[in-house]
């Protein structure tokens, strides 16, 4: 039967890239969105005209109610319990630590981390039930290990995401469910542009691979992770990031 595979934040950038690299694949795709229905419309006939099943629901990830409404509406879709859950959806504010709202807070963990924690119960609890097991991989950043000013509260997410990784992996392991995280470093899509226009030569100038990422360069290790080529590895982060964030702060030229 085929697989099926459930993206949050699917949209746009990376959740998009990756819904359709999930199609291609072979899999059976429902995505999450908050906002754009348009956008949503739009993935679902790119990923149908490749010759795959994709269903786009509005469910905001930090929604409990919301979360399991969307893993009931995919399950009945598909016919059964997902065998992936890729948690993508993310968003950022900047501010510093002293000024940060605390309704930007509140928005940025609710997204990122409880979304990952909502999403991942609700999907594991399917699997369980379903008995075959599956595979989740959690969308981290170079905050999973870094501190990055003026980005607090995203930083704590994906910190938290990190451990939230590793606990889940523990306790989903003995049903067969492996749990894992891509750390993606600077990726260049829409919103990264909108943030700088220079943004791919000013992450090209300090990653050593020399470039900035793709939304491409994140597929294959997802995909790697979802697949059985990984059926021994849980609990880890890949960095996905040119070596930009495994090179130690070092005071002379590059
Ligand atoms: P985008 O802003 O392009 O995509 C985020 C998507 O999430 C949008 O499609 C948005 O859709 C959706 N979304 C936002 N809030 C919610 C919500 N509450 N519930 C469901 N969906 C939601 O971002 P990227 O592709 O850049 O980022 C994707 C992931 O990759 C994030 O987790 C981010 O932290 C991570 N990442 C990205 C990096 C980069 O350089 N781009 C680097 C490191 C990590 P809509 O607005 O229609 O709801």
């Amino acid at each position: 039967m085929t697989k099926l595979a459930v993206v949050t934040g699917g949209n746009t950038g990376i959740g998009r890239h990756l819904a359709v690299a999930f199609a291609k694949a072979g899999h059976a795709v429902a995505f999450s969105y908050k906002l754009d229905e348009t956008a949503s419309a739009s993935l679902v006939s790119e990923i149908e005209a490749i010759g795959a099943r994709a269903l786009g629901l509005e469910c905001d990830a930090g929604r409990s109610a919301e979360v399991n409404a969307f893993f009931d509406a995919a399950e009945r879709w598909h016919g059964s319990a997902p065998d992936v859950l890729v948690n993508n959806a993310g968003i950022q504010t900047w501010s510093s630590l002293l000024d940060l709202a605390e309704e930007d807070w509140d928005r940025v963990i609710a997204t990122n981390l409880k979304g990952t924690f909502l999403n991942t119960q609700a999907a594991a609890r399917r699997m369980v039930a379903a008995g075959k097991g599956g595979a989740i991989v959690n969308i981290g950043s170079g905050c999973n290990k870094l501190a990055f000013p003026k980005l607090v509260d995203y930083t704590a997410s994906k910190g938290g995401i990190e451990q939230l990784t590793k606990v889940s992996a523990a306790e989903l392991g003995p049903h067969g469910i492996r749990v894992n995280c891509v750390a993606p470093g600077a990726i260049l899509n829409e919103r990264t542009l909108q943030e700088a226009p220079d943004y791919a030569a000013s992450w090209g100038r300090i990653t050593p691979l020399r470039r900035a990422g793709t939304a491409e360069d994140i597929a294959g290790p997802v995909l790697f992770f979802a697949s059985e080529a990984a059926g021994f590895v849980t609990g880890q982060t890949l960095w996905v990031d040119g070596g930009v964030f495994t090179q130690a702060n070092w005071p002379q030229d590059a």
